[in-house]
């Protein structure tokens, strides 16, 4: 056969695949556009996407074509499920979320590094064009999402081989992201040089860390010396602008390609099947997935006790929530303590996991949902589909509802056990030795805790506005010196990290209920909030107001009555007595008093503080004042002496009746 014949006939063959090609492509183009059909008709009936038994007959349908054809069911086999993942991932889109505009995404590397290919797969499903940018480091991209450069960052989190990407979780716990959406993706390292280059040639391995490790005994069998660099595709870049033929580098085959070198090894990580997840981040939630697999993100943070994470971990037990990844953080605002980021199947919204997140309160500190995305490690074929979360309605009313109080810990104080908590101390921080003598009075009249405000919410401008700082440096002074952890107010939202790293506990005084700024803010710390109820907020309102400090993370809340505004003047307030057993149907916090600013005379608050007693408080906020006659700030309610021993005798008795002590 002559040399120009069999030119003709490879053109000729190669002329057939190129039409074959063009129609497998547009074949793919109506499939597509049937599973259209079918997402919208599902999201108009059914709600789930995920149908099992249908795309089991898909797939037995398939292997008999390829058997009727003698084609190899393994290879039609995982190109249906290339085709099914992305069909489904298609219908997951909600078609009206679905947005033409092009988003800006961000990721460790440079173009082609596995982050780079995982976000094109990714939203290559979500119906929208990227513009994909590479950082040098993760707080880079945590940075550009912050400031708005980008839409979204995609980061890689755990490695099936090397495990947690520590660094990228220290930047989740801290930085104020939700988590939209996960990809999994399969590595697979590939040995590339310069064209020309061969095997034996290489002495020196270029590559992340990360892909260095995964390679390691290959690479030890290579003989070869080994640098890190920042990234895997970086390498490639490098290495085709320097030209060395005596270097090589570990990464993707695209990224090989994209650089013009040729690869001499494919993959060669030392244990096979080497995936990545990724975890999409955005600055704001996303329209949650329904109807498919979901995972949720959470951290926590446990109290310092033995056995908080164990009886964590039974609440998931018990409810039936599997855990897929549990990893642990140092806290970076508490030395030796630690933040937990944990990754579980089910949705945000599964009853099953409210419940958990419920039933956790007591164990933990902090709590923060951060986010509930579709689950990609079940649409691998190897493992049955995970349970599909079904929708359960939202509940209207808030989500704290009856149950036993759980009590908050103060810096070793429970309030809401069966110890009735006493919190005593003066109005307004105002000189050392007052919050000294104060302090001294506390405690030799059974203060758990010390009060005094050294930021001060008054009616007048032209009253006496506090200490501020330097106040809340006397108050810790004094209750450090008598032993008192210590109670005080924060009135400003940009005030809250320092307080909180001064106070054991920041109280929001009844001006400041509805600041939901302020609440939000309180709801990022690790500080326990006192709340009080605004004098013309319902009990709903003053839930509803917790909510806000609960759903930031911060689960240590304790509410406080301290009297409305009615038509009643003889009092400077109305305690509403009632709203103590009224909240105690509603909620697990814990419920104390404050009699002082509800009475506003002296002699009318212990009357007041025995019916909280009385009515169940978990405890009681009183103002008193070594001498109150020189006392800058509400003098005529605040107890001496006298008072504070009748007040203790008086409580004996009413306690004992309800089976709780001082
Ligand atoms: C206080 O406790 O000092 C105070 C100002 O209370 P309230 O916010 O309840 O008026
Ligand atoms: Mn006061």
């Amino acid at each position: 056969m002559s040399d120009s014949r069999n030119i003709d006939e490879l053109s000729d063959a190669r002329g057939k695949i190129d039409a074959v090609d063009r129609d497998l492509v547009r074949l793919l183009k109506q499939r597509m556009d049937a599973v259209e059909s079918v997402g919208a008709y599902k999201q108009g009936h059914c709600g789930f996407v995920l149908d099992p038994k249908r795309e089991e007959e898909v797939a037995l349908a398939w292997a008999d074509a390829a058997d009727e054809r003698g084609l190899s069911k393994f290879f039609t086999n995982r190109i249906l499920q290339e085709i099914l993942e992305h069909s489904r991932r298609s219908q997951e889109v909600n078609a009206d979320a679905v947005s033409v505009e092009t988003k800006r995404v961000g990721y460790q590397g440079a173009a082609m590094s596995y982050s780079d290919l995982a976000i094109q797969k990714l939203f290559a499903a979500r119906g929208s064009d990227t513009q994909r940018t590479g950082y040098r480091t993760f707080a880079c991209v945590f940075d550009a999402l912050a400031d708005g450069s980008v839409d979204y960052a995609l980061v890689p989190v755990e490695n099936s081989l090397v495990g947690g990407i520590h660094d990228v979780s220290d930047l989740i716990l801290t930085r104020e992201v939700t988590v939209v959406d996960e990809e999994i993706w399969p590595v697979s390292h590939c040995v590339a040089a310069l064209p020309g280059v061969q095997p034996e040639d290489v002495r020196l391995v270029r590559s992340h860390p990360v892909a260095l490790r995964q390679c390691r005994r290959q690479l030890e069998l290579m003989r070869v010396d080994v640098v890190e660099v920042y990234d895997t595709a970086g390498a490639a870049v490098e290495l085709r602008s320097e030209g060395r033929k005596d270097v090589a580098v570990i990464c993707s085959e695209e990224a090989a390609t994209a650089s013009g070198l040729i690869v001499l090894r494919r993959d060669i990580a030392d244990q096979q099947p080497n995936e990545t997840r990724f975890l999409l981040l955005a600055v704001q939630a996303e329209h949650e997935a329904r109807g498919v697999a979901c995972k949720t993100t959470l951290s926590f943070a446990v109290d310092d006790r033995c056995g908080a994470l164990a009886q964590c971990l039974m609440v998931f037990a018990q409810e039936g929530i599997n855990l897929t990844r549990l990893e642990s953080r140092p806290h970076p605002d508490a030395p030796w303590e630690y933040l937990f980021l944990a990754d579980i199947e089910g949705h945000r919204e599964d009853e099953s996991l409210c419940a958990a997140l419920r039933d956790i309160r007591p164990f933990v500190n902090n709590v923060r949902v951060l986010g509930t995305y579709p689950s990609r490690k079940d649409m691998r074929q190897d493992q049955a589909p995970a349970q599909i979360s079904r929708p359960v309605p939202r509940p209207s009313a808030p989500v704290v509802r009856q149950e036993k109080t759980r009590p908050v810990s103060v810096s070793g104080v429970e309030i809401g056990s069966d110890r009735f908590t006493l919190i005593i101390g003066p109005c307004a921080v105002e000189t050392a030795k007052q919050m000294q003598d104060a302090a001294a009075l506390a405690k030799a009249n059974g203060a758990h805790l010390l009060r005094g405000g050294a930021f001060k919410p008054r009616s007048s401008p032209r009253s006496f506005q506090g200490l501020g700082f330097p106040g809340l440096t006397l108050l810790r002074d004094a209750g450090h010196h008598h032993g008192l952890p210590i109670v005080t107010e924060a009135l400003r939202p940009e005030d809250v990290p320092r307080i909180a790293a001064e106070a054991d506990m920041i109280q929001v005084g009844a001006r400041n209920m509805q600041n939901f700024a302020l609440l939000s803010e309180l709801g990022k710390t690790r500080c326990p909030i006192l709340l009080k109820r605004g004098m013309s907020a319902t009990v709903v309102e003053l839930l509803q107001a917790a909510e806000y400090i609960l759903d930031g993370g911060n689960q240590r809340v304790v509410l406080c009555e301290r009297g409305i505004r009615t038509f009643e003047t003889a009092t400077r307030s109305t305690l509403d007595v009632s709203a103590v057993p009224v909240l105690k149907k509603m909620t697990d916090l814990p419920v104390i008093v404050d009699p002082s600013h509800a009475a506003g005379v002296r002699d009318l608050v212990v009357p007041l503080a025995l019916a909280a007693a009385a009515v169940g408080a978990d405890g009681l906020i009183v103002e008193a004042h070594p001498y109150p006659e020189e006392a800058l700030c509400d003098k005529d309610q605040a107890l001496t002496q006298t008072e504070l021993a009748q007040l203790i005798s008086g409580l004996g008795p009413v306690l004992e009746s309800r089976g709780r002590y001082l």
